[in-house]
C-alpha cells in the first residue's frame, strides 16, 4: 500500500517531465563507473566529475522543456553512430552480435546481415545484386 502511494506520487511528479532518457541514463551509469575507477584512482576531481553528471541526469529527468531535451537526446544517440545499439539496449545488442554476422558486399560496401554458425553461405547483395561467401 505505501510503495504503490510512493510509486503514484513519482507518476504525478513525472507527468508533463522528460523522465529518464537515453542520455540521462547513460551519465548515471558512466557517474557509476566513474565512482569505481576513483575508489581505486582516489582523486579529488574524479568525484566532481561523478556528481556534476548525476545532476545533469537529474536536470534531464525533471525538465518540463521536452523539446528541447528531445532534441539533444536524439542528437546524443546520432553522435554515438556504431556505438548506439549497445548504449540503448545492450542485451538486445549482445544477442544480435550472438546471432549474427555483419558483413559487407565486396562491390557497392552495403551492410549485409547472415546468421551465424552456418559455414559458408553464398550471399546475393541487396541492393546491387553481387554474389559473394561469406564464412559465417
Ligand atoms: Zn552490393
Amino acid at each position: 500500500m505505501a510503495s504503490g502511494d510512493w510509486q503514484r506520487r513519482l507518476a504525478d511528479w513525472l507527468r508533463g517531465r522528460q523522465g529518464p532518457d537515453d542520455l540521462a541514463t547513460f551519465c548515471v551509469n558512466v557517474a557509476i563507473v566513474v565512482v569505481v575507477v576513483n575508489l581505486f584512482a582516489r582523486t579529488s576531481w574524479l568525484g566532481w566529475v561523478a556528481l556534476a553528471l548525476v545532476v545533469y541526469a537529474m536536470f534531464r529527468i525533471q525538465s518540463k522543456n521536452l523539446g528541447s531535451r528531445a532534441r539533444e537526446n536524439e542528437a546524443f544517440l546520432n553522435a554515438l553512430g556504431p556505438v548506439r545499439p549497445w548504449v540503448q539496449n545492450p542485451r538486445a545488442a549482445w544477442a544480435e552480435l550472438r546471432s549474427y554476422k555483419h558483413a559487407r558486399c565486396s562491390s557497392c560496401k552495403q551492410k549485409v546481415r547472415v546468421p551465424r554458425g552456418k559455414g559458408k553461405l553464398r550471399v546475393t547483395c541487396p541492393r546491387c545484386g553481387t554474389k559473394f561467401e561469406v564464412r559465417s
